[in-house]
């Protein structure tokens, strides 16, 4: 399984070794040349969004990566990659990717601004999370599921290829939100 790391900016070598770990292969996306290597999944790291989307822009990876997003390429985006793909983000500005009808609310969690960790429930599961400057998603349109919920705010969500956290999987050793977004992989590769 081959693994795209959008490597402009933000916290990804975190995600390449957890990914690694559970034997996915892992590639750093910088320039368009990049983009000819086979992709199996996608992953959008934390960081800044209104950086990275400008950088998606300036590098030209934009509208080939949402093209690809748009054919079904698992994403997995994380904070400020939950941001990339928001359908509509309330407080900040256009969206960047919009290929996930999810409105999101921009360093909003909760009462605390900054980073706090805490534990939740994901897919059923209780993890470790970690949110740093993080994002919510305040509403949902149809077809999402919602995976996670953290006093009563939307912190994780799938539709159809796409996958998103507000909190950071990667900077735990917890390495269930990484498996979930394989399993989207591996679903997409037997259909
Ligand atoms: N606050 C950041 C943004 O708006 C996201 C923070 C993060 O990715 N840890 O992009």
């Amino acid at each position: 399984m081959k693994v795209g790391m959008l490597a402009l900016q933000g916290a990804f070598t975190e995600h390449e070794d957890m990914l690694s770990r559970l034997g996915a292969e892992c590639f750093e996306i910088r320039r368009k040349q990049d983009l000819t290597r086979p992709m199996d999944g996608l992953v959008l790291p934390g960081g800044e969004s209104t950086v990275m989307g400008k950088l998606l822009r300036e590098l030209e990876l934009f509208q080939p990566l949402k093209e690809k997003i748009l054919e079904g390429l698992p994403a997995f985006g994380t904070c400020a990659g939950l941001l990339l793909l928001a359908e509509t983000i309330e407080n900040g500005g256009s969206p960047c990717f919009g290929t996930m009808p999810i409105t999101a609310v921009r360093n909003a969690y909760g009462r605390q601004l900054g980073s706090f960790q805490t534990q939740g429930a994901f897919d059923g599961r209780e993890i470790p999370m970690t949110f740093i400057r993080a994002p919510y998603v305040k509403s949902v349109g149809a077809g999402v599921e919602i995976l996670s919920e953290t006093d009563g705010r939307i912190t994780a969500a799938r539709w159809r290829n796409q996958l998103v956290t507000a909190f950071h999987p990667e900077l735990t050793k917890e390495a269930a939100v990484h498996q979930y977004f394989l399993a989207i992989i591996s679903e997409g590769m037997k259909s």
